[in-house]
């Protein structure tokens, strides 16, 4: 099925605002104006019960060790993309300030991952996908 939300709908407007993002009230308005998580579909059970058929995990690929992600809205894969990558390098500079100097490594929680592929690494290296290509976006877990 595939959502495209109106952050891929309505391109311009949504660059123009995401380029005004400065401070954590810009942040904060731009993300309840563009990611809308309650309006969008969720997976439903089908899709999910697909979806962890072909995820089995974890893979190699280009010689680094990946497991799957499993994202609960269904967007498309072009959205997704978009929408962690602005999550992480827009919003996440401005929320989390001391993230930004800090040594990416695994030790400290990064990962590796690509949303469009749905896929998450933590040994850190090639910073391009190996499936599609796009920069991989360097994600934090822990605390
Ligand atoms: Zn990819």
């Amino acid at each position: 099925m595939n959502y495209s939300p109106n952050f891929m709908i309505h391109r311009n407007d949504y660059e123009t605002d995401k380029k005004r993002v400065r401070s954590l009230e810009d942040w904060k308005l731009f993300a309840q104006k563009w990611f809308k998580e309650a309006e969008w579909p969720r997976k439903s059970s089908e899709q999910l019960t697909a979806e962890s058929k072909w995820k089995r995990g974890p893979v190699r690929l280009s010689g680094r060790v990946w497991t799957y992600k499993f994202f609960p809205y269904d967007l498309t894969p072009e959205a997704r993309y978009e929408y962690f990558l602005t999550l992480r390098e827009v919003g996440g500079p401005i929320k989390f300030p001391d993230e930004v100097q800090m040594e990416k490594s695994p030790e400290l929680g990064w990962r590796q991952e690509c949303p469009y592929d749905e896929i998450s690494t933590d040994e850190i290296g090639e910073p391009i996908c190996p499936l599609c290509q796009r920069r991989l976006i360097l994600e934090r877990y822990s605390d």
